[in-house]
């Protein structure tokens, strides 16, 4: 590895300034007095599975699943066997999405793969969603293992049961649900999928990326991308009172530190001017150290964070029928 976890991307992320807080204001405050008072309109998911699978993705045996480990593919390979077993289609005739990762001072590449998974669309089978969650996190360091529960086991698990959600109640758009490997590492397997995609880029309506979903020591789960993309903000917006958590819309300008627009995966689809939304929670003690266990979950924010997204998706895949095409 040639990225120590220091340098890697979220460590950019530091405490909200307050001209963010002034920024988001108006949104924030809604979700102050939102909660879970809608929460009964919110896809019900498999709450237990959701924790359980994060305990087997950060648990030692899988030594942190940094990109090119046997941890990673030991991960993958579970991976491939859940989507399976949800029914959900190879895309370009395959589960797994190899990809070279370079290292900075080598000559040598390391071997990234990212896990796709499909479910055909009702109405738009020909437009898609990309619904992703980064599986790698990042090696040891002096034996000590970074188990990587919140980051991004977190993200993942919830994938997952998002897959289970709508192979029950089929999406009016194609969704592939993409697990993305070496995000620790540079965004590498989401560029590489943007670089060298299994369909055409102008048929993909928007991203949904998921990074750091479970931790709600604050209560708060963020939602950024309604800024550069305004056709997110009304879908986000009538989803706060009824969300299962508190959900804040920001982090999604200015450029700065706590600018996450290219600090997760879908920065990647940004660049390509594909619209984005992201989910997750600000930093906390835990984040990129070997003490972001699973054991630190709030199961109950976990659950909601997870029933808060699934339910954007479904509003996101009936708005966006009406969308015009993208260039
Ligand atoms: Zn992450």
């Amino acid at each position: 590895m040639t990225t120590p976890p220091s340098a890697s991307l979220h460590r950019l992320r530091g405490l909200v300034l307050p001209l963010v807080v002034l920024v988001i204001g108006a949104c924030a405050s809604a979700g102050r007095a939102g909660g879970q008072a809608g929460a009964a309109t919110l896809p019900a998911l498999d709450s237990a599975r959701l924790l359980a699978d994060v305990f087997r993705l950060s648990h030692d045996s899988m030594g942190g699943r940094p990109a090119g480990s046997a941890g990673n593919a030991k991960a993958r390979a579970w991976l491939v066997s859940e989507l399976r077993r949800l029914g959900l289609e190879p895309v370009s005739g395959s589960h797994e999405h190899p990809f070279a990762v370079a290292r900075r001072g080598s000559a040598d590449s390391l071997r990234g793969v990212n896990v796709l998974g499909m479910i055909r669309g009702r109405s738009a089978e020909a437009k898609v969603l990309v619904v992703s969650a980064h599986y790698d996190h990042v090696p040891p360091r002096n034996g000590v293992v970074y188990n990587g529960a919140d980051d991004n086991a977190s993200g993942t698990s919830t994938l997952l049961q998002m897959a289970a959600h709508f192979r029950a109640n089929r999406p009016e758009h194609s969704i592939v649900f993409a697990f993305w490997d070496a995000e620790e590492m540079g965004l590498v397997g989401a560029r590489a999928f943007v670089a060298n995609p299994p369909m055409a880029l102008a048929s993909i309506v928007a991203n949904v990326n998921l990074d750091m979903v479970a931790r709600g020591d604050k209560g708060e789960l963020y939602a950024a991308g309604a800024t550069p993309y305004p056709q997110m903000r009304p879908i986000l917006e009538s989803l706060v009172p009824q969300a299962a958590v508190t959900l804040r819309l920001g982090h999604d300008s200015g450029g700065g530190q706590d600018d996450w627009t290219n600090q997760s995966d879908q920065g990647a689809f940004h660049a390509a001017k594909i619209p984005f939304v992201y989910f997750g929670v600000e930093d906390h003690p835990d984040y990129h150290q070997p003490t972001d266990d699973p054991e630190k979950i709030d199961g109950k924010f976990f659950y909601g964070a997870a029933r808060t997204i699934a339910a954007f998706v479904v509003r996101l895949d009936r708005a966006a029928l009406t969308w015009p095409a993208r260039p």
